[in-house]
C-alpha cells in the first residue's frame, strides 16, 4: 500500500471513529439526563441512580477524551501534518501508521521515550 492510500484509509477510519464517539457521547449524555429520581424512589433506588450516574460520568469523560484525540489527528490532514512525528518531524513509518492510525510519533522517538520512562 502506498503512503497516499494508507493516509486515505486512515482518514476514513478516523472519521468513522470520530462519528462513533460523538454518537456515543450524545446517547450517554441523554442517558445521564434521564436518570432522575422520582417520588416513588427509596434510598436503595437513589443509591443505584447515583452509582449509575457516576459510571456514566466516567464513560462520558473517557469517550470525550478519545473524541478530542481523534479530532486533533483529523485536523492534521487539514494542515498536511498527518504522519509526521510530533517529536522529530520525520515521517512516521508506514508500518506504524498501518497498525495505529492514531500514531503521533515515529518508532525511534517512541523507543527513546520508552527508555526514558524506564529509567
Ligand atoms: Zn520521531
Amino acid at each position: 500500500m502506498c503512503k497516499e492510500a494508507l493516509k486515505i484509509r486512515n482518514k476514513s477510519f478516523l472519521l468513522k471513529k470520530q462519528e462513533d464517539k460523538r454518537a456515543t457521547l450524545l446517547s450517554k449524555e441523554r442517558d445521564f439526563r434521564s436518570l432522575q429520581p422520582t417520588e416513588i424512589c427509596d434510598k436503595g433506588d437513589l443509591a443505584v441512580i447515583s452509582r449509575e450516574k457516576e459510571l456514566l460520568c466516567c464513560l462520558i469523560e473517557v469517550t470525550a477524551k478519545t473524541e478530542k484525540e481523534v479530532s486533533e489527528i483529523i485536523d492534521k490532514f487539514h494542515y498536511g501534518t498527518y504522519g509526521i512525528c510530533e517529536n522529530c518531524f520525520e515521517d512516521i513509518e508506514d508500518s506504524i501508521l498501518k497498525k495505529n492510525p492514531l500514531a503521533k510519533i515515529c518508532e525511534i522517538c517512541h523507543y527513546e521515550m520508552c527508555l526514558l520512562t524506564k529509567r
